[in-house]
């Protein structure tokens, strides 16, 4: 059972093949048995896992029905999950149980889902290995010696793992997308705006956005149709209907316009995954897609104006934790003072602490103009490279990473060598566009993604091209030895 997609599982729950409850059991049971060797989940949730298998079988009993309604699946630990507790992979949240579900949780569980549990990530979503997790690194299941990217790399290697059929992530600079890609999956970061932030953990705000993992963009569509919509309580949530994201997938790929960027093949690139990534141009064209040569002229800025403008906005976001409201407080503190310091100082890891100091010191007077503004500037030039682009394609293609998964603990001594492996995702973040990326292929092993972005609003379309790709490709297909 652990085999099935989304899509297969409701239509085997439809189809009286099995109930919501023996395959929530037996994954749970998979999980026991196989997550001490990945580390994917922080927290597991299965009395109230049972509790909604339950339910959603008794709904499918009255005559209900829905894509959704009795599927198993994982969220990201940094949505809120009423009563349970949400870590954001910190110390500073260990304890901190949160008194409210997200609008992405309430969403997924009134449509049905069955939640297993919280799944492991990098500390307040900072990382692209998912090692500074304080609950441990998360392996890549294609080979335990590698990573599984980040900062969504829990959700990645158990549904890479065939511990869930999907589960959410969020997107801040690609940690959606990039793990995706290191573990063979599925990945979609929506349009800013798209899927509601409330009650999602803030790293950067004017970044993030949350999103489906899954292995196919069938299951994508699913999982993406019950987060997506207008929300209220969040005031960059945009009212604008949503789709019928599973309706769409068929649409011919005729005359699509591709857009290449030349900026994408340069020596960065492992060659190996160029030569991937021209295969999966290729098959494109055979479904009737035309291919025209582009330029993003900023992307070159793109990785500084990121690593100012996303660690500005976290030490503001984190400046919230500081052991008197929740979260992590020290011990016996001397003074208020005393009391600020120790408990930030325990309860934020290295690589945390790192960006809170980056970002405070772009932001200070004196440096605001200089590093803050200007990387502001860059983020508007490279929104309008894309606007021009998209006046000329539908989307854009290129590869998610530069290289393959790498090996655990390779990069740490060195965090800007992390840094340049966002070089081809955190431009739609910048933008606000939406971005997906699928399977192409395998370097020495190890899964390599493609990735696509399109105009605002145009997940439907990124979808049906992948869903296109994936009936004629079967790199989707393929499940790691021993998962
Ligand atoms: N790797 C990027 C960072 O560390 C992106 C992380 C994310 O998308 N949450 O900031």
């Amino acid at each position: 059972m652990h085999q099935l997609t989304l899509a297969e599982i409701a239509r085997g729950l439809a189809e009286k093949k099995f109930s919501s409850e023996e395959l929530t059991k037996a994954l749970l049971a998979r999980i026991a048995r196989l997550d001490p060797q990945i580390n994917s989940f922080i927290t597991l949730t299965e009395d109230l896992a049972l509790e909604q298998a339950k339910a959603a079988d008794a709904r499918r009993a009255n005559g209900e029905s829905g894509a959704l309604l009795g599927a198993p699946i994982g969220h990201k630990d940094l949505f809120c999950t009423l009563g349970v507790r949400t870590s954001c992979g910190s110390k500073m949240l260990d304890n901190f149980k949160a008194p409210y579900d997200a609008t992405v949780v309430s969403k997924l569980a009134a449509a049905g889902a069955v939640s297993l549990g919280k799944t492991n990530m990098d500390e307040f979503a900072m990382g692209s290995a998912n090692e500074s997790s304080y609950y441990g690194a998360v392996k890549n299941p294609w080979n335990l010696e590698h990573v599984p990217g980040g900062s969504s790399g829990g959700s990645a290697a158990a549904v890479a793992a065939r511990l869930l059929p999907a589960a959410t992530g969020t997107d801040t600079g690609g940690s959606i997308r990039q793990p995706a890609a290191l573990t063979n999956l599925t990945g979609l970061k929506p349009t800013y705006g798209r899927v509601s932030r409330w009650g999602m953990i803030a790293y950067a705000s004017s970044l993030d956005q949350g999103g489906p993992l899954a292995r196919t963009a069938e299951d994508c569509a699913i999982l993406l149709q019950g987060m997506a919509g207008f929300d209220p309580q969040d005031s960059t949530s945009i009212d604008e209907p949503v789709p019928d994201y599973s309706a769409n997938l068929n649409g011919s790929l005729q005359g699509l316009r591709i857009g290449v960027p030349k900026e994408y093949f340069s020596e960065g690139l492992d060659p190996r995954i160029a030569e991937l990534i021209h295969n999966s141009i290729k098959e494109l064209e055979k479904l009737g897609a035309v291919i025209k040569p582009i330029s993003l002229p900023n992307m070159q800025h793109a990785i500084p104006a990121y690593y100012v403008i996303a660690p500005a906005e976290a030490s503001s976001n984190l400046s919230r934790f500081d052991g008197v409201r929740f979260g992590h407080r020290c011990d016996d503190p001397k003074d208020l003072t005393d009391l600020y310091k120790r408990s930030r100082a325990e309860g934020f890891g290295p690589e945390v602490q790192r960006r809170i100091l980056v970002g405070a010191y772009a932001l200070s007077a004196g440096y605001y103009d200089a590093y803050y503004l200007q990387a502001q500037k860059i983020r508007r030039l490279i929104k309008n490279d894309f606007m021009t682009a998209f006046n000329e394609v539908d989307i854009i293609l290129g590869p998610t990473t530069p290289n393959p998964a790498w090996k655990l603990g390779a990069k740490n001594s060195d965090p800007v060598s992390a840094y340049l492996e966002d070089v081809y995702t955190i431009t739609a973040n910048l933008a606000g566009l939406p971005g997906l990326s699928m399977p192409a292929g395998f370097v020495d092993g190890l899964p390599v993604g493609v990735q696509l972005l399109a105009p605002y609003f145009q997940e439907g379309r990124l979808l049906n091209v992948a869903h296109q790709y994936q009936l004629n490709t079967d790199w989707h297909l393929r499940s790691p030895a021993g998962f």
